[in-house]
């Protein structure tokens, strides 16, 4: 589930906690800048775009944030499977499920509130990755947006 408004701070707590297991686990280095990055997203209500990143990281920084550094930093978290990119928004939400690295994502995409939720359909993902390897294709991600309305927005 994306984060909800009741249990946000928990949510928030128990997401960076997850990141930096993780990180520790794999041998990856979750730098400031990192943490600062996922921090906004898990943040953020709403999918973030890179350039409202790059405005908040250079209006609270408190040091040189240049944009490719930022840009770096969302590649790294995207790459990980810690944050996904939904391409059709070009905007980031974090993965509810951090610690399972998983670089592809499902996603409900509410046109009305414009909120974001991942599910999980292995058996697509599995379809999506054996249709590719009939063609000689070699999947790196992919990310599948459906949009419609949610259960809110319907009522
Ligand atoms: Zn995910
Ligand atoms: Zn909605």
């Amino acid at each position: 589930m994306y984060c909800t408004h009741t249990d946000h701070a928990h949510d928030h707590r128990s997401m960076m906690t997850r990141v930096e297991l993780a990180c520790a686990e794999r041998g990856l280095r979750f730098t400031d800048l990192r943490r600062r990055v996922f921090e906004l997203i898990v943040d953020s209500q709403k999918p973030v775009k890179a350039y409202d990143l790059l405005e908040h990281v250079r209006r609270h920084g408190t040091g040189p944030a240049a944009p490719p550094t930022v840009y770096r930093a969302l590649d790294f978290l995207v790459t990980h499977g810690f944050v996904h990119k939904l391409e059709a928004l070009n905007a980031f939400v974090p993965c509810p499920h951090p610690d399972a690295g998983h670089g592809a994502g499902q996603f409900l995409i509410c046109e009305r509130c414009h909120s974001v939720v991942e599910f999980d359909a292995d058996v697509l993902a599995d379809r999506i990755v054996l249709q590719a390897q009939a063609q000689g294709f070699a999947v790196r991600r992919h990310v599948v947006e459906v949009y419609g309305l949610c259960a809110a927005c319907r009522s």
